[in-house]
């Protein structure tokens, strides 16, 4: 049975559907049942149901795939663990069935870049590789398309609930506060993140941040990077001439501004990419010409105009803390940044945003369900300000920046209390830009 009918549930669907295997499927949410009931995805299922159905349908099952949507302690999930049922995510399905090495990435941030970046150096390196997972398109999707390798972005409800993955490289980019409202705790988040590394043959592990190194004894080899000077054989940057070098070892393998991303933290996800590209067989001379050519993604410190000397960023997808930090630090100045943040907030601790705050921002510009935390852990140190709607926030930034400045949204946090999803917000601070006019204020 399939426990949750969004994009990954209805890929099961697919999924079982291709192969001739009987299942159920079921959502608890009752409306979606218009949407789902006899659409393309459930039309190969036994039965089908929605909203408050008896859980006692769990009793009987094989296998349960609980959808990323839904918490493992869900009633009907432990009811099935009681039960003996084997209780799996859609990466198991994936693994059991692909037939070409798999790469995992994941990690707080940067794992869609890192993940795109990774495809980018296999394919300029001459191999067919398939992208998906969290990222596009979902991981059991991918099967229908012949590859020499597969990159999969995966998150932490996809691993929590996933068992030995036996992945060729596996990774943990980065692990800092998130969402700490469904995993309860860092320790029970970090746990989840480290289970990519179950049967892995593969580790890539970033040497400044402890908690991407495996924990357990892992009959694995290990690829480093670091965010700094690297040891032999480690991905890292030297300054040579004055000018910053991504290199491993002694090696030197590009120039920092010879990589088209913006920030210190996009340094560091090349830097990763290369050490799992490597990981997975690419040869060191061919790491660089396709991060050579990747202008990143959508909602991710992109640049949407610059207007009276002021930059306009959409980075929508900074959904945490450290992603704003990140952005902050990476693309900041001494106080010219007017930051647009809010939204929901995800039982993070914004005190931890106040030092970059106060060095890089002008001001503060606050909106959605956290807007008063923010202000209240954020107020001593920058002035904040209140405002309803990202276009009033935009306006405002105007108003506020100077030239020189940078008006970013990177709102620490997800934007599910205004909009559907990261890339409607993004859509709405990138239409409001575009609709100011040229020396009006
Ligand atoms: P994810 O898929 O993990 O959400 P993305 O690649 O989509 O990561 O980037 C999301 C945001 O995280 C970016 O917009 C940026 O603000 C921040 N970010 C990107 N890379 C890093 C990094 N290496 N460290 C910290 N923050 C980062």
């Amino acid at each position: 049975m399939i426990l949750g009918l969004g994009a990954t549930g209805c890929s099961v669907a697919r999924f079982w559907q291709r192969n001739g295997i009987p299942f159920k499927a079921c959502d608890t949410r009752p409306e979606m049942e218009s949407e789902l009931l006899h659409c393309e995805a459930t039309a190969g299922a036994e039965q089908v149901l929605f909203g408050d159905f008896d859980p006692v349908v769990v009793d009987g099952l094989t296998e349960l795939v609980v959808s990323p949507g839904i918490a493992m302690d869900h009633p009907l999930v432990d009811r099935a663990l009681k039960a003996g049922v084997r209780v799996i995510g859609d990466i198991d399905l994936f693994m059991a069935e692909a037939n070409a090495p798999v790469i995992g990435i994941t990690g707080s941030n940067g794992k869609s870049t890192v993940t795109e970046m990774v495809a980018a150096i296999l394919r300029a390196s001459g191999s067919a590789v398939a992208v998906g997972g969290n990222l596009g398109t979902p991981a059991l999707d991918l099967l229908e398309h012949p590859a020499d390798i597969y990159v999969l972005e995966l998150s932490s409800f996809q691993l929590e609930r996933s068992e030995k993955l036996g992945l060729a490289v596996a990774t943990v980019l980065n692990i800092s506060a998130d969402h700490l409202d469904r995993h309860g705790s860092m320790p029970r988040y970090h746990q989840a993140k480290h289970r990519i590394f179950r049967g892995a043959r593969t580790v890539v592990a970033n040497r400044a941040d402890p908690l991407t190194v495996p924990l357990l004894e892992e009959k694995a080899d290990v690829v480093v990077w670091r965010d700094g000077e690297p040891d032999l054989r480690e991905f890292g940057t030297r300054v040579v001439d004055g000018e910053v070098m991504l290199c491993r070892g002694f090696d030197t393998l590009a120039a920092a501004t010879e990589l088209p991303l913006p920030g210190r933290h996009n340094l560091a996800n090349a830097l990763a990419a290369m050490a799992v590209a490597s990981a997975a067989g690419v040869d060191d001379e061919q790491l660089v010409p396709g991060l050579k050519h990747f202008h990143g993604l959508p909602h991710r410190c992109a640049l949407v105009r610059e207007l009276d000397g002021i930059r306009f960023i959409n980075d929508s997808k900074g959904t945490n803390i450290g992603a704003t930090r990140a952005a902050l630090e990476g693309l900041g100045g001494n106080g010219n940044v007017v930051l647009i943040a809010g939204g929901v907030g995800k039982g993070q601790d914004f005190t931890e945003l106040q030092a970059s705050a106060e060095q890089r921002c002008r001001r503060v510009l606050t909106v959605g369900e956290s807007a008063r935390e923010i202000e209240l852990a954020l107020g001593a140190t920058v002035p904040c300000q209140r405002v309803e709607t990202i276009e009033q926030a935009v306006t405002r930034g105007r108003e506020l920046a100077k030239a020189g400045d940078i008006v970013l949204l990177s709102p620490a946090c997800a934007s599910f209390d205004q909009f559907s999803g990261y890339a409607a917000r993004g859509l709405a601070f990138e239409e409001a830009v575009k609709a100011l006019q040229e020396g009006e204020q």
